[in-house]
């Protein structure tokens, strides 16, 4: 049996595709504890793994909403805040790990304490990247050259201050790029198929891309008569009201079911008079409607992306960051959905009656899909892990 210690940051795109992971680490009789924060307690908790809370070391919880909007589209705030995180935890987290001494750490690609940490200590470390495995390739295809964006800071003075903090508590960081991207000779676990990830032949064996790694439900999910419409911005910055408003508007008179995620900081109450057809929840079981639906309109979280097309539903997609604008342009790429052109109400309702009218884009989804089925999910992420363990120790 062996010790594993995960890291995360709070964000459920990012923790969703681990919780399958613990699972089955544990299911196999591995021991693990879950460092995340409050906000993600209960969904850890029901892995079985021991959940830990970073809340009372870190400065995340004290960013505002618009800091976390900042966070996914300016790298140097980002970078500063991670830094800070890693600092403000560093003594607990040293003292934890000592005394545990755990077999290997799993950190998501952004929390960079968890990575950190197991370079100072010489602890066998795995990096679980639930976005798109990003090199030098692989950004040039993308819409945004974040390529670019990251060669003028590293260049920056501001960029080389964070860095000499890390290196006075004794990290071994040599500059911004060991920061923000995982190189050639780290174990790294993509949720994503090698045909759906960008130029995924540039990357060295160290990376596995297992697939989806989706919860399954324990019960059969029954469709509608009518074809089904789901809508959701995710769980970070989907706070769109004149969106939301377009879609009711769009669907108002439509024969068409339509399910409508909001997130918990839209207040409900402001939406009046809706019509029968349409429902609008904070959160919904986005893996049980997916399984409904027979069009996602969707922020191009990668999450989100994944879940859909594992369930081959095609996409109108509205990416607001850049890293959302990259999984678009590969949805694009292979033709499985098509763009909201803008935020209006014909827009809305034209792009939604392409996808359901057109039998291309359910084919082309359906490709990418049966790329993820061959793939190992959740169990191949674990043995990967466990690899990553025995070969430190052989
Ligand atoms: N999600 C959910 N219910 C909702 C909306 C989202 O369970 O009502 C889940 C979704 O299944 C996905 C995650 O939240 O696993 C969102 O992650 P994604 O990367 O798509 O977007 P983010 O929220 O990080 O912008």
């Amino acid at each position: 049996m062996s010790k594993i210690a995960f890291f995360c940051i709070p964000a459920h795109g990012h923790t969703n595709p681990t919780l399958e992971v613990v699972k089955e680490l544990i299911r196999l009789g591995h021991e693990v504890r879950y460092y995340s924060y409050d906000m993600m307690k209960e969904k850890i908790e029901t892995t079985g793994a021991v959940f830990i809370s970073c809340d009372r070391y870190d400065c995340q919880e004290q960013l505002s909403p618009k800091d976390g909007k900042r966070i996914a589209t300016d790298i140097d705030f980002a970078v500063e805040v991670l830094v800070n995180s890693t600092l403000a935890m560093d003594e607990a987290l040293l003292e934890d790990m000592k005394a545990w001494q755990p077999d290997c750490i799993v950190a998501d690609s952004m929390a960079l304490w968890g990575k950190l940490i197991a370079l100072k200590l010489d602890i066998p470390f795995v990096s679980s990247t639930t976005t798109f495995a990003f090199n030098q390739y692989s950004s040039k295809i993308m819409k945004q050259s974040i390529w670019g964006l990251i060669k003028v800071l590293f260049q920056m003075s501001k960029a080389k201050r964070h860095i000499k903090k890390l290196q006075e508590k004794g990290y071994p960081v040599r500059n911004v790029l060991d920061i923000i991207q995982n190189d050639n000779e780290t174990n790294t676990i993509v949720y994503t198929s090698p045909e759906f990830q960008p130029c995924s032949e540039t990357f060295s064996d160290k990376y596995s891309f297992v697939g989806p790694s989706i919860a399954k439900l324990d019960y059969e999910v029954a469709r509608d008569d009518v074809k089904t419409v789901y809508i959701s911005l995710g769980t970070v910055n989907n706070q769109m009201m004149p969106f939301y408003l377009n879609c009711i508007e769009a669907f108002k008179d439509s024969e068409m079911k339509v399910i409508m995620s909001v997130g918990n900081t839209v207040d409900l109450s402001a939406f009046k008079g809706i019509s029968s057809n349409i429902e609008i929840f904070a959160s919904v079981n986005q893996i049980e409607i997916l399984q409904r639906a027979d069009v996602f309109i969707t922020h191009c979280g990668m999450n989100s992306v994944n879940e859909a097309l594992y369930y081959q539903v095609p996409l109108v997609m509205f990416p607001q960051t850049n890293e959302q604008k990259g999984v678009a342009y590969r949805v694009n790429e292979l033709g499985a959905g098509v763009y909201l052109k803008s935020n209006t109400v014909t827009s809305i309702r034209n792009a939604v009656e392409e996808v359901i009218r057109s039998s291309v884009y359910k084919k082309n989804v359906k490709t990418i899909a049966e790329s993820f089925y061959k793939c190992g999910g959740s169990l191949e992420a674990a043995e990967k892990i466990i690899m990553a363990i025995e070969t430190a120790t052989n």
